[in-house]
């Protein structure tokens, strides 16, 4: 069994139930597991066979799920890859990822046109309309780029459904999806096809999904967290995925509404951005039974103001690319607790050791070490950084943390943001999390900087609500709730903070901000 049968078996039995919903029109499964057909179809004779790489320059929408689940479908691997990235970026991983096909949005067209020579292993690129007339656009490609390059609608209208089933094993790579790691170049992580299945599996039956369930995919699809909890974990279920392409409150609301979701996952910046939100009736949210955060640390203090404005359970989880990536979670259906990532899912084993690897008691801080059928393979052509990240079995996080008497695991911060002021441990988050207790603050961050007295110096940055609010009103209030070496020596106030595309915001971009200064 993997994602592709599983999906396919849905489809025999209740092929009219709905798969997902994008832009007010429903598809079914029957419909769904046709498009996946035939678009693996088109592929096929495209040349794509078992063991090829095909990249993905997608967002949330259709096409993205029938690009993935044809191409796993051919025991292809998908690789996909953030669609605003640079253009260095999008070649860095295209070339290391030795893709054969590339499958991009329309606005990529400009992109593509100059990217067909610098990428000589791509044989065809599959365009993907979102705006108006790609055809025409298509037209006017010159000679030597238009033979590359189809439309991906054409395709799957003109393809014969796929010729010959290919043979796919537990260990095949479904997906190598890149991530920065702790350190260097982005990293391509291996994720096999029982990797995907097993955490699908696993993280759907541990917060109890339903084919009832309608959960809202907003999180954007070409991420780890998204690609297993609202869309890989509801497709197993035969549950339904509502589309919401682009982040914003205004939309996830509406679609909430509309569509009466039940699941909504979310990283904490689009919790606050929810919460903030002024036009909002909390009484639509009313339907959804429970709403996910992961990705970063959820504030206490916001999960609290979100459970209390929309009356509703948030349920925080924690995992990593390498392990498809989830590992904990608060669970459903017992005790949730604010602050923790919650216990370990099933089949997934947790542990916190110390630096020689031992385990360490509860309480105490440590390294959060995995081990579980969702750990990947390995990183791409780098033999290396996987034996140092997987040792023993064991996957390394690189994120500090602490276990409770009761199993519930508490992230402290990652390894590499600990700041050490004059000898002493301060972790960013703790003062993170003071800062966000204050009513005139909506966003804050927190990162050590050199300092000639005591090596490095604790900086906050913060984003008012409240605009007459001071610095030295912070400070003060900084020093009433942390002792005195955790007090931010500066503060600064910004407009906004800066964050990655999947919501997370950038310590290390403030920090070689005022590093550079
Ligand atoms: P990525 O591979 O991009 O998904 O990033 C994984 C990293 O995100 C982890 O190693 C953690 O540092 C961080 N992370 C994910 N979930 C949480 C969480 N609930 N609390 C704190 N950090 C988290």
């Amino acid at each position: 069994m993997n994602l592709v049968t599983s999906v396919q078996g849905i489809a025999s039995q209740e092929p009219h139930r709905t798969a997902y919903h994008f832009m007010g029109k429903g598809t079914t499964y029957g419909e769904f597991d046709q498009s996946v057909a035939k678009f693996a179809g088109a592929l096929q004779e495209l040349g794509v066979e078992k063991g090829d790489h095909v990249a993905f320059l997608l967002s949330n929408t259709p096409h993205f799920l029938i690009s993935l689940y044809a191409t796993m479908r051919l025991g292809a691997t998908a690789v996909p890859i953030n669609p605003i990235y640079s253009p260095d970026e999008i070649a860095y991983i295209v070339k290391n990822s030795d893709a054969k096909v590339v499958i991009a949005l329309d606005k990529l067209l400009p992109l593509v046109e100059k990217a067909h020579l610098a990428f000589p292993a791509v044989a065809d690129y599959i365009m993907c309309e979102t705006e108006p007339d790609l055809a025409g656009k298509l037209q006017q490609l010159p000679t030597e780029v238009k033979g590359k390059v189809s439309d991906f609608t054409e395709l799957l209208k003109k393809a014969p459904a796929i010729g010959t089933e290919v043979e796919v094993a537990t260990d095949d790579n479904a997906v190598i999806l890149y991530t920065s790691g702790t350190t260097g170049k982005p990293k391509g992580a291996m994720l096999t096809h029982g990797n995907l299945y097993s955490n699908a599996r696993d993280v759907g039956e541990y917060l109890k999904m339903t084919p009832d369930d309608r959960v809202i995919a907003t999180l954007p699809v070409f991420h780890v967290f998204a690609l297993t909890v609202v869309v890989n974990a509801p497709l197993m279920q035969g549950a339904e995925i509502v589309l919401v392409p682009r982040f914003n409150p205004k939309e996830v609301f509406d679609a909430v509404k509309s569509r009466k979701a039940t699941v909504f996952a979310g990283v904490p910046t689009m919790y606050n951005f929810m919460y903030q939100y002024p036009d909002v009736d909390p009484a639509d949210f009313n339907t959804v039974r429970l709403a996910i955060s992961g990705g970063s640390a959820l504030p206490v203090a916001l999960l609290h103001n979100f459970e209390n404005k929309f009356n509703v359970r948030v349920s925080e989880g924690y995992g990593l690319s390498e392990a498809s990536p989830v590992t904990c979670f608060n669970p459903v259906d017992r005790e949730r607790k604010a602050g923790s990532i919650g216990t370990s899912i099933i089949n997934v084993e947790n542990k916190v050791v110390n630096e020689l690897g031992e385990e360490v008691p509860p309480g105490e801080v440590g390294e959060l070490i995995v081990r579980g059928p969702n750990v990947m393979k390995g990183y791409y052509k780098m033999p290396e950084e996987t034996s140092a990240t997987i040792r023993d079995g064991w996957l390394y996080t690189g994120d500090l943390a602490r276990v409770d008497e009761e199993g519930y695991f508490f992230i402290v911060d990652r390894k590499k943001d600990l700041v050490i002021v004059g000898g002493y441990n301060v972790y960013p988050r703790e003062v993170e999390e003071v800062l966000f207790t204050h009513p005139g603050i909506t966003e804050a961050a927190v990162v050590g900087l050199p300092d000639p007295d005591f090596g490095e110096a604790v900086h906050a940055y913060v984003v008012l609500k409240d605009q007459d609010l001071t610095i030295d009103e912070l400070k003060s209030y900084c020093a009433e709730h942390l002792a005195k070496y955790k007090v931010p020596k500066h503060i600064e106030i910004l407009d906004e903070l800066p964050k990655n595309t999947t919501g997370k915001i950038l310590r290390r971009a403030l920090k070689d901000q005022a590093i550079s200064k």
